[in-house]
Parts: structure tokens; sequence; C-alpha cells
């Protein structure tokens, strides 16, 4: 049996999550905004999953906004903003230079279109700088995007503080929390934070699922027009299926989070412990003191990212090189780029990331297996 790390792209569904999608996809196939019996107990398990995935991050349900994913809500936390705001003169955009492309790229497309962004480096862990943010919030700031927890090397980022500098200079501020909502505590009563964005398929449960939460003062242009569904801000006829097993797999990850992150822990811990016993040489990118736990990206000095993945893949072993979104092309990934560290290590990267199931078993077996493969790459070169 293969060994699957690569969490941070997808995850496996849950059983439970599947089981309660099952009657969705069969006998309860109402349309929700039917006034009929079909309809109502289709709606009924809309507002019940809307109260689920609100429970995870403390918000009232109202805020929540079912999307197709992390993707659409980040592009509609960004685009729906800057729409807003540029009516009132506001055209400035700060975000990191470590974003996910859902972020950079919504960005880079408002930047076509005449507004100005602004893109915060980051330190070689790559947390982001807080002074260059500072500096760079003027009066036509409408929006700061900084996401929560990196989903290339995992480093958590100031998100408190940042919150508290926007909110000082009454700018709104967003995050990504797509891969930080199966990790950390999220509280958007106690957090600083007017949008923020969650993904179904991080957390085990299904794709083509996530939601935008909007705290009351945002002022958001939707990109959809059609329905009145999802408060109007993002008509269509909802992924039923899709925002049931959405609402159950947020309602597990609020039961088990503490317990999951202890376990990710340990996870980390057993593979660095194993290849430090292989004494084959690696480096963490990223921080292992700030960060979320279940995403470990290391580097082999003298290998290359794409042999070792094509090694540890004939060995069972599926991880990753970063984002699932570049990876399959040559290209260097934008985050290890911006945290400037030596092009060997650049080259040779590799993320492991661990979710619900794996074991300390299989950290020994993947540590293993990957000395073996670096020892002979390094031999052969
Ligand atoms: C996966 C991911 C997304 C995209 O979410 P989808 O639901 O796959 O569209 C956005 N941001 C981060 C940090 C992610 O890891």
């Amino acid at each position: 049996m293969a060994i699957y790390l690569d969490h941070a792209a997808t995850t496996p569904i849950h059983p439970d999550v599947k089981e309660v999608m099952l009657p969705f996809l069969d006998e309860w196939f109402g349309n929700p905004s039917s006034i009929h019996q079909y309809g109502r107990t289709v709606r009924m398990a809309i507002d019940r999953a809307r109260e689920q995935v609100a429970s995870a991050l403390n918000a009232d349900p109202a805020r929540i906004i079912f999307t197709s994913g992390g993707t659409e809500a980040d592009n509609f936390a960004l685009l729906g903003v800057a729409a807003a705001y540029s009516e009132q003169g506001k055209n400035h955009i700060i975000t990191s230079q470590i974003e996910h492309h859902a972020v950079l790229d919504a960005c880079k497309y408002l930047e076509r279109i005449g507004f100005d962004v602004t893109y915060i480096p980051v330190n070689h862990q790559g947390r982001i700088e807080t002074e260059a943010l500072k500096q760079a919030i003027n009066s036509k700031t409408a929006l700061i995007s900084v996401m929560y927890g990196n989903n290339e090397v995992g480093t958590l980022q100031p998100i408190e503080e940042i919150g508290n500098l926007a909110r000082d200079r009454g700018v709104l501020f967003h995050t990504d929390a797509v891969q930080a909502f199966g990790i950390e505590e999220i509280d958007v009563n106690g957090l600083p934070v007017d949008l923020l964005t969650i993904s179904s398929h991080k957390i085990n449960g299904p794709k083509g699922s996530g939601a935008l939460y909007l705290s009351k003062n945002v002022k958001i242009v939707p990109r959809l027009f059609g329905g009145s569904q999802e408060r109007r801000k993002r008509p269509g006829t909802e992924n039923v299926p899709g925002i049931v097993g959405f609402g159950k797999a947020a309602e597990i990850t609020a039961s088990v989070r503490a317990e999951h992150r202890k376990q990710m822990c340990l996870l980390r811990k057993a593979l660095l412990k194993e290849l430090d016993q292989e004494r084959v040489h690696y480096v963490v990118n990223g921080d292992l003191e700030y960060s979320l736990p279940h995403i470990c990206n290391l580097s082999f000095p003298g290998t290359d990212t794409e042999t070792l993945l094509m090694n540890l893949d004939l060995e069972g072993i599926a991880c990753a090189s970063g984002s699932a979104c570049t990876s399959g092309t040559l290209e260097v990934s934008h985050v290890l780029e911006a945290m400037h560290l030596s092009d060997e290590v650049t080259r040779s990267a590799i993320r492991f990331s661990f979710g619900r199931g794996n074991t300390v078993e299989e950290m020994k077996e993947t540590a293993k297996k990957t000395a073996q493969i670096v020892r002979r790459l390094m031999k052969e070169s």
C-alpha cells in the first residue's frame, strides 16, 4: 500500500462525511429554493451545514457564504472588495509574496485593470515583514490579504498583529485560512479579521465546496448574478451534497482539532528523527516553531526535486514539490523564491504533508526510503 503524504493538496473524505452526503445524491435531490417538501428538507440540511461551518469558526451562521471552494472564496474576497471600495477611490491592495495563486493571480488581474498592489516580502522562514506592511498602508488602501498559514512550507503568519494594524488604519483584512482551518483554533469573534477563506477538501470533506466568512462591516460586490442564494452574494443553485459534506467535515474538524494537531506534531517529529538517524543531510524550509505541523518542507541539497519525487513515487510514497497547482511544470516555487534560500536548497525541496490516518510507522518507512534514494542520487551525481 502506498503512503499518502500530500494532504496539503487534498485529503480523503472522512467515512462519516460520505455517509451524510449519500442521501443528497439520492432521494433528497430537491432544490433548496423550492417551497415544497422536497425543497424544504434540503434547505434545512444547508442551514444545518451553515451552522456547523460557522460553529467551527465561532461565527454567526449568517456571515458564512458557501462557494465552490477556496479558490472562489479567495477570488471573491479580493475582487469583490476591490470593486466595492474602488467606488470610494480606494484602489490599493496589500498582500504577501507567498500567497496561494488564488490570491496572487486575482491580484495580478486587479493590477491589469488599474489597481495598485503591494506584495510584502517575507524572511528566510517565510514570515511576513510586518514593518514593511505597516509602511505600505496608505489612504487608498482598501484591503490587506495575508494567509493564515502557508500551504508549501507551513509557516504561520502573525495574523493578530496584521489584523490589528489593519483595524487601526481602517483597512479591511482578509486571510486565507484553508490550511490552518484543520489545525488552529480559529475564533473570528476574537480575531481582527473581516474576511476569511476555508475549503472543504483540505479537511476531509468533498471537493468543490468552500466558504468565505464575511464580517458585518464588509462591503462586497458579487462576482455572480442571477438568484437570491447566499444572500444574493453568491447566486446559483447550491452544491447540496458538497455543502452538507463540508458541514460534517467542519464539525468533525472542530471536535478533533487539538488532538489532530498533536498527532501532526508527532508525525513531523518522527519523520525528522528518523531522517537524523539515517544521517542524511536535509534542510527544513520554513519554521519549526511557528508553523502548521502537518506541512513539512525539506530540501536534500545535491539532489533535485523532480528526480526525488519520481523516485519516491516509485517507492510508493506520494508527496509533492509544494503547491499542486505548480507541480507538473518545472517552475521554481514562488514561496521558496520569496524566502531567498540558496539555489541548491530551492531546487531540491519536497513537501511532505500529513493528515488523518498517517502513522509513525509510515514516517519511519518514508524516512528510510527517502534516505536510500538521496544516497543513491548523490552517488550517481
Ligand atoms: C488548496 C488551497 C486553496 C484552494 O482551495 P480549493 O478548494 O482547492 O479551490 C487556497 N488556498 C490555500 C492556502 C490552499 O491550500
